[in-house]
């Protein structure tokens, strides 16, 4: 299943490389991949199709610049972490989403929230695995602050449109960037109660962030972390990665009706009338 590890000072030499190996990516989702593995310390690429092999790439050079003379540091816990995501990928193929532009059926769009859900997930059983590796504090501290950013962020723009019907499958590549856009704060509150749920901490979201408190999101949180436990002991993630995320789905459905809501709100009077009946939650 994990064919390799590499460990580069030249993260730039592994991102030109991407296009070169057939992994069943559309063009822009490759570009969209390349612009995020400039900006990671690590990442799990997955090559192939429907048997795909996982080499798990790290930036030596970000890597080194968290390395302490002596005790833990948090460069062994994102080591250990990039490793763990190799535990759980093992039901992901790249063709997933290429199935569902190539084949769109009525059904595309509750497929794609599985597809968004499964990231969030993912992210949780990772930290959840890695929570005690290295500087486990600082990864705590580190989490704290993606969350704040992100809030801050919230709602975050997405590309404007004028479309009025969600559920026709040429809207899916919007549907997707919308959902992306406005569950990143999820993604986000996912590490850190993978986190906390891995350290064995009661207190959740809210109680380490005063902005995720604060914020009109704040009552996403705890059901978040409910939807994430049903998951992990679940165990059917073991077998049908996919349709385990069910638990998930009602969440980013609320985060994505408070996003669309917030977003109107800010919006001028004239260009809330033209969006009206253009949501892009699902039935
Ligand atoms: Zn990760």
């Amino acid at each position: 299943m994990m064919k390799g590890v590499t460990v580069t000072f030249d993260l730039e030499a592994i991102v030109t490389q991407i296009d070169r190996v057939p992994n069943h990516r559309s063009p822009a989702a490759s570009e969209r991949f390349k612009r995020w593995l400039r900006t990671a310390a690590g990442c799990v690429l997955t090559i192939g199709g429907d048997r795909p092999d996982r080499y798990v790439v790290l930036d030596a050079t970000f890597l080194m610049t968290l390395l302490r003379p002596s005790g833990p540091d948090l460069a062994h816990n994102i080591v250990v972490h990039e490793l763990a995501h190799v535990v759980f990928a093992r039901y992901r193929s790249n063709r997933e989403w290429r199935d569902l532009f190539d084949t769109p059926r009525l059904a595309w769009q509750h497929r794609a929230w599985l597809n968004l859900a499964y990231p969030i997930w993912d992210e949780y059983a990772a930290c959840r695995l890695s929570a005690w590796a290295g500087d486990y504090a600082g990864a705590l501290f580190n989490f704290q602050n993606c969350i704040a950013r992100d809030i801050a962020d919230f709602p975050a723009p997405s590309r404007r449109t004028r479309r009025i019907r969600w559920d026709v499958p040429a809207a899916a590549p919007d549907f997707i960037r919308r959902v992306s856009v406005a569950t990143k704060p999820l993604l986000t509150a996912a590490y850190l109660t993978g986190h906390l749920d891995g350290m064995g901490i009661a207190e959740g979201v809210t109680h380490f962030s005063t902005p995720a408190r604060t914020s009109v999101l704040a009552g996403c949180f705890e059901p978040l972390r409910i939807a994430l436990r049903t998951i992990w002991e679940d165990g059917r993630h073991w077998r049908d990665g996919k349709s385990a995320m069910e638990p998930l789905v009602s969440v980013m459905q609320e985060v994505l009706r408070i996003w669309e809501d917030e977003t109107e709100q800010r919006q001028p009077r004239s260009k809330q009338s033209r969006k009206a009946g253009g949501r892009a939650t699902a039935p």
